[in-house]
């Protein structure tokens, strides 16, 4: 297959695609396709928009950034000491997103599973993605 696209087009979308596959998802998705399960990304007609989506067992899987999504109690959860406020309306906007979008889920009938970035750090990743075999249904 010709490539088609210039020099300038492909690295632009190269770098749209890195935005989106973020390295701790790169991560919990090759996991997966190792253990043999066949996922979907980002599905856009779903509440929040997954990260990963394992339409035969009827999960979903988000993995959250710490900071962004505001992990309690964790060290990459640290608010900035200027424009306070501002940081803290915008991770709070992104947590009622996140419940919300766990509630309509989940009233759809499908299991959510919450992956903090944190976890997926070298010392944590195995532990990590043990759990989260033990956590998709059979
Ligand atoms: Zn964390």
């Amino acid at each position: 297959m010709a490539d088609v696209h210039s020099k300038e087009a492909r690295s632009y979308n190269m770098s749209r695609i890195r935005s989106k596959d973020t390295k701790p998802e790169m991560l919990v998705r090759r996991f997966l396709h190792k253990n043999g399960f066949r996922y979907r990304l980002h599905v856009k007609d779903l509440p929040g928009k997954p990260d990963i989506v394992l339409p035969k067992y009827k999960t979903v899987i988000f993995i959250h950034g710490c900071f962004w999504h505001g992990h309690e109690g964790c060290k990459y959860y640290v608010v900035p000491k200027t424009r306070t406020d501002w940081w803290l309306h915008k991770i709070g906007t992104n947590i009622a997103n996140d419940i919300n979008a766990e509630t309509a889920l989940k009233n759809a009938g499908w299991k959510v599973i919450k992956i903090w970035e944190c976890l997926l750090k070298k010392k944590e990743i195995e532990y990590t993605l043990n759990n989260l075999k033990s956590l998709i249904p059979e």
